[in-house]
């Protein structure tokens, strides 16, 4: 009788994907699903072959912030075809349920999920899938770092000391986990007024910054608080689509264009 050949042990590479990047943070309602998705689109912008997997599964919102909607077709019932826009192709749990109907997993079910959406959606040969993790330190963070090969995280977080802290311990799950972490943004930095211009902080300022320097990890960006970026995701075309020239966008494109 052949000897039954060894499970693969530790994280795996998947293949056609060169590099796996997930964009994590301690609090929801941070913008890490608004980060996510501009990175993914200026990425694109540049050339590059990008995915966005949402795995986000307590509150999928890349759809609406991609624009895109419908169910995605499974041509042979094993393989999920992905859906594409701006030049993203991506994958939702959003997709697989109803926009408004509650998500209520088990572990060993959102791990199932998580891995179906890494090896059976047809992503094709990418250069970057970028992954847009649920807040927290939880099961999704868990099975992704431990089952695929994930080359870094960036960890997105607001200036205020209540959202530092969560991010602090997101840093060091990741640490532990020995992912690396390819820096921090700080969003919704400053407000910038709309009508006028005047800049306000409204959750204060360089909070990141001081925590990054403290971790010794980069700081990416500062990103501010504008209507615009707001107005842009809720519309299903990201700032770096709807207006890739404004300062809004900036900081969106130089970090993509430094990953
Ligand atoms: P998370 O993924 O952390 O839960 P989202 O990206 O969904 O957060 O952002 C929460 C809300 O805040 C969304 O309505 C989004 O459009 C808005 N938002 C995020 N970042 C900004 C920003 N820099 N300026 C204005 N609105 C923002």
């Amino acid at each position: 009788k052949p000897a039954r050949k060894a499970e693969p042990q530790g994280p795996q590479p998947v293949p056609g994907i060169a590099r796996i990047i997930a964009i994590a943070s301690g609090k929801g309602g941070v913008g890490k699903s608004t980060v996510a998705a501009n990175l993914a689109c200026a990425l694109a912008a540049e050339g590059r072959r990008v995915g966005l997997l949402d795995a986000d599964v307590y509150g999928p919102s890349q759809p609406r912030m991609l624009g895109v909607s419908g169910r995605p077709a499974s041509p042979d019932g094993k393989t999920i075809l992905p859906l594409r826009n701006h030049g993203v192709t991506m994958m939702s749990m959003g997709l697989m349920t109803n926009e408004d109907q509650a998500v209520v997993w088990r572990g060993p079910m959102l791990m199932g999920a998580l891995q179906q959406m890494m090896m059976q959606v047809q992503w094709g040969a990418l250069d970057v899938l970028l992954v847009d993790l649920p807040p927290g330190t939880g099961d999704v963070q868990l099975t992704l770092t431990q089952k695929f090969a994930v080359d870094g995280a960036i960890i997105v977080s607001t200036p205020q000391d209540v959202a530092l802290l969560d991010a602090r311990k997101g840093i060091d799950m990741f640490k532990q986990l020995k992912t690396p972490i390819l820096g921090m943004i700080e969003n919704m930095s400053t407000h910038i007024c709309s009508n006028c211009g005047h800049e306000e902080h409204v959750f204060g300022h360089g909070g990141v910054a001081s925590e990054a320097e403290k971790l010794g990890v980069p700081l990416l960006s500062e990103i501010p608080l504008h209507l615009d970026i707001r107005i842009a995701s809720d519309g299903g075309a990201p700032i770096v689509v709807a207006k890739p020239d404004s300062a809004q966008a900036a900081g969106f494109r130089h970090v993509a264009r430094n990953l």
